[in-house]
């Protein structure tokens, strides 16, 4: 039988010199479950949201001439200007954000740097973030890292509504900034125009910043729709619009992303950006370039393929007895598996791990209560179909055990 290579028991480092900080992160279950996959040969990784496939071949021709022509040295720190150039171009487009790339645009080490670097430009300790959860887990130790004290508001089971009161709630004197992350991780819940308005609204009241991870906003199914909320109401000038490379064009390696900030807000995030790791990889930022200039066809098709993806997974579920809703957005699903007769969400995923070959997450990691997640695993589905369909024939052998 599998067994963790940490545990939340075991999280401390028993060595006195390690910071209280970094005492306080936990492992990234995320990543941790992609390690324990790497242990098992010919497990399908469906934890870690990252594709099998590369991303489109014009891309990758375009590091090739990165490479070669000039990529090999630090960039400007907060970008590349032609890079800024085509993110506030792409901006306006498509998320009906204006943006001037000398004044609001930092280039950064993904979208996982924008939000870190964002957060530590914005909290001071003792402050607080309202975040939704389940969520991503890094949003915990951005908080931590920064010192803000998280105050959490619950998407509920099964289609990831929220208790306005309870939002209202969270918002107090201390609050300094919302985290949102539309589309949603793990939930692919796509926030409503209205549900926006309200968190706007409560935004300006309370005069707090929002920081929003849109990631995966190309990833949106049955003719949904993607808003950023920067353009809702007055919230250009109280909000950090965060996105990147690695989801939408299949290049979670590259490490580009970016915020898109009100001028001082975008100063501050450049100076922690330039202490933190001072530029973006040079050669991947320049062939961002290319990869925001291609075509309209594009983005329909990537909408096209991974619907397609999601619906074969979900099927797959479904037919197991696992419980799922097809999720409005991203590339994740996270499902119930409260037929089976599995104590937590651990010995499920071991489980699944050990019988049938797949990697998940436990979805007690998206949680501030891992007891909120202890029937609850999420799945991936950015994977070549092949993937998916073998997924399919081995969750069959769980069947026997559905209730
Ligand atoms: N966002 C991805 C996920 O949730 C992984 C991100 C990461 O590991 N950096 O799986």
């Amino acid at each position: 039988m599998t067994s963790r290579s940490n545990s939340r028991a075991g999280l401390t480092i028993n060595d006195p010199r390690v910071s209280q900080r970094v005492q306080g992160f936990p492992e990234s279950v995320i990543r941790e479950m992609t390690r324990i996959a790497a242990l098992h040969p010919g497990t399908v990784n469906l934890a870690q949201g990252f594709p099998d496939f590369d991303p489109p071949q014009e891309l990758l021709e375009a590091v090739k001439r990165s490479v070669d022509h000039g990529g090999n040295q630090y960039s400007i720190t907060w970008g590349d200007p032609g890079l800024r150039a085509s993110i506030a171009r792409r901006a306006r487009e498509f998320n009906h954000i204006d943006s001037d790339p000398e004044k609001n645009l930092v280039v950064t080490c993904g979208a996982t740097e924008a939000m870190m670097a964002s957060m530590l430009s914005l909290i001071d300790p003792g402050d607080e973030a309202v975040i939704f959860e389940p969520f991503y887990e890094n949003y915990g130790p951005d908080a931590r890292v920064s010192g803000a004290t998280p105050r959490h508001v619950r998407l509920e089971w099964p289609d990831w509504h929220f208790d306005e009161e309870a939002l209202k709630a969270a918002f107090t004197p201390k609050t300094k900034v919302l985290v949102l992350n539309t589309p949603n991780n793990p939930t692919g819940k796509v926030f409503t125009h209205s549900e926006l308005r309200l968190l706007a609204d409560l935004c300006t009241d309370h005069d707090v910043v929002a920081v929003t991870d849109e990631i995966y906003e190309h990833m949106v199914y049955d003719g949904g729709r993607h808003i950023s909320l920067a353009t809702v109401g007055s919230m250009a000038e109280r909000t950090v619009t965060i996105n990147g490379l690695s989801k939408t064009y299949s290049a979670t390696g590259w490490r580009v992303g970016w915020a898109i900030a009100p001028p001082t807000l975008a100063t501050a995030i450049r100076r922690a950006h330039d202490f933190l790791t001072v530029c973006a990889p040079h050669a991947f930022q320049l062939a961002g370039v290319a990869a925001l200039a291609l075509p309209q066809s594009y983005y329909d098709e990537l909408k096209r393929s991974y619907q397609a993806k999601r619906d074969r997974l979900v099927t797959a579920l479904r037919a197991t007895g696992i419980e799922c809703r097809p999720p409005g957005g991203t590339y994740y699903v996270m499902t119930d598996f409260s037929a089976f007769p599995f104590d937590d969400d651990w010995d499920f995923a071991m489980h699944l791990i050990d019988t049938c070959g797949i990697a998940t997450v436990p979805g007690s990691s998206f949680y501030s209560d891992p007891k909120l997640g202890r029937r609850k695993v999420r799945f991936v589905f950015c994977k070549k179909e092949s993937t998916l369909d073998e997924t399919a024939a081995r969750l069959r052998k769980l069947r026997p055990l559905a209730a």
